[in-house]
């Protein structure tokens, strides 16, 4: 069969070779498909046929190079647990070049663990098959759960091992970004005082993410504003659905609002807004409770990198900075609060915060499953106190119920849609640590069914799928996973 090459943009690497290293990937012994995601490369119409033959896969496993690509690895630098790092970049990671969606959205196809680069300082430039399908599952349910994410395409594994604390089976995982420039990626340029490297990779961010912004008056600063309100977003979505990411450093903060770099992520079980899984994150630096504050601060670190483009009067840019990351906070309580009086079926009030609030105090007090509590609230009748009470353990129930009813009997729309719009807002099954682990020790093993299941079970995660009940249970007290590793 005659399959034709499909091309890839190369929007990226147009700008200087400032902003990137020119490198290939690094082929591999023998790579084999472990997954591809039919699904998003039909709704982004990539050739499908193409990329899934011997070319293709030979493509993303960096055994060949199209003819039309050329591979960089970003240039970038960040804070890592708030100490600054003057210089980080793509150490196992090559964007190849873009595709375009029916809608015009662009989206940067990298490799991740294709191979060494000259930011690679000691890495080997590899990932192992764990943390890429970790990320593979993570990142798609997180789409699916309405986060906007980095998606994953494909995952191949290279039939080499990767030395970590034992070998491991390696893998490359190719995954879509509408871009991977991170806050890191201003601050290598204002690091060095290249700022019209700084406004170029602004223009770049406007034309990919914020093209509306193109021809207004004080485009950078709109640009700033526009960020720190998308990453409101994000963020709250998080809390909202109890993500904690885990390693919230400023080079894994993406400028399109997306959620990248699935490394120590994990779900909360029980809620406890100090959780953290991170085993690298000794202080809870990065814990569930602390997510806005952090993102404000690493929107802070971009501000300043935005002062030399904001204004000509170093005064002005500093209180144009201020009053943009001012509105970080108001953004931010807005979505979460909107958000989390969804989730009990009611619209925002402070009466009705105050009952989400108190229904999340008696999740704590009760160590209860914050995922499976908001959601057994879509199947009681609002009216019915007494049952509804015996459905949840514990004391102080029966008060927070007659107080959820009360506020129920208030509204004037219709039951079902408030029913509805919980449905929407508490998913039924997310991707439990326990569940990732044990996917990753049977995939060690050589059997994907666990993760090509999890992967149909999680497109439809509001969905009550009956039959795949099993996967909506926290850890049993020997499954729970207490920590999780960076991915490497
Ligand atoms: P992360 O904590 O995943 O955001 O990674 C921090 C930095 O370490 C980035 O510059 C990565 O590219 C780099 N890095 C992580 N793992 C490796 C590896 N195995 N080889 C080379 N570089 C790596
Ligand atoms: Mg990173
Ligand atoms: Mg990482």
């Amino acid at each position: 069969m005659d399959i034709p090459t499909a091309p890839l943009g190369q929007s990226f690497a147009a700008l200087p070779n400032l902003f990137y290293a020119p490198v290939a990937p690094t082929p591999v012994a023998a790579p084999a498909w472990i997954g591809f995601n039919s699904k998003l490369a039909n709704a982004l119409n990539l050739h499908e046929a193409f990329w899934r033959s011997e070319e293709g896969m030979a493509i993303l496993s960096g055994n060949k190079t199209s003819p039309h690509s050329q591979p960089v690895a970003m240039a970038y630098a960040g804070h890592q647990f708030g100490n600054w790092v003057p210089q980080l970049g793509d150490g196992r990671a090559h964007i190849l070049g873009d595709v375009t969606g029916p809608d015009g959205q662009i989206y940067d196809v990298q490799l991740k663990g294709s191979g060494p680069t000259p930011f690679s300082r000691n890495g080997d430039g590899r990932a192992a098959l764990g943390p890429v399908l970790r990320e593979y599952v993570m990142s798609e349910a997180m789409h699916s759960l309405g986060a906007p994410t980095t998606r994953a395409l494909a995952a191949i594994s290279t039939g080499e091992r990767v030395q970590r604390e034992t070998g491991l089976p390696g893998a490359i995982l190719t995954r879509l970004g509408a871009s991977f420039v991170r806050v890191g990626t201003f601050q290598y340029f204002m690091a060095r005082g290249q700022h019209e490297a700084l406004a170029q990779l602004a223009d770049f961010v406007i034309e990919r993410h914020y093209p509306e912004l193109r021809d207004a008056e004080h485009k950078y600063v709109k640009l700033l504003e526009a960020i720190i309100a998308r990453q409101a977003k994000l963020i709250a979505k998080w809390q909202l659905i109890g993500f904690i990411h885990g390693v919230m450093n400023t080079d894994n903060m993406a400028v399109s609002g997306e959620t990248i770099d699935y490394g120590p992520c994990a779900f909360m079980d029980h809620y406890h807004p100090e959780t953290v899984f991170s085993s690298i994150d000794e202080f809870g630096r990065y814990a569930y409770h602390n997510q806005p504050r952090i993102a404000r601060w690493n929107l802070g670190v971009l501000a300043q990198c935005f002062l030399p483009i904001l204004h000509d009067n170093e005064d002005a840019a500093v209180q144009l900075a201020q009053d943009a990351i001012n509105e970080f906070a108001p953004q931010y309580d807005d979505a979460f609060q909107r958000g989390l009086c969804a989730k009990i079926g009611l619209p925002f009030s402070d009466e009705n915060m105050a009952i989400a609030v108190a229904f999340l105090d008696l999740l704590q007090k009760h160590n209860l499953d914050f995922t499976n509590s908001f959601r057994a609230l879509v199947d009681l009748d609002p009216a019915e106190i007494e049952t509804n009470a015996e459905k949840f353990e514990g004391a102080g129930w029966r008060d927070w119920m007659s107080k959820w009813t009360a506020a129920h009997a208030d509204e004037t729309t219709l039951l079902a849609d408030r029913q509805e719009m919980m449905r929407r807002s508490n998913p039924r099954f997310i991707p439990r640590n326990h569940l990732m682990e044990r996917m990753i020790e049977e995939a060690m093993e050589g059997d994907l069914s666990l993760f090509n299941t999890l992967n149909k079970v999680y497109q439809h995660p509001f969905d009550d799928q009956p039959e795949f009940e099993q996967f909506t249970a926290p850890p049993k007290d020997e499954e729970r996973v207490l920590r999780t590793f960076c991915g490497t």
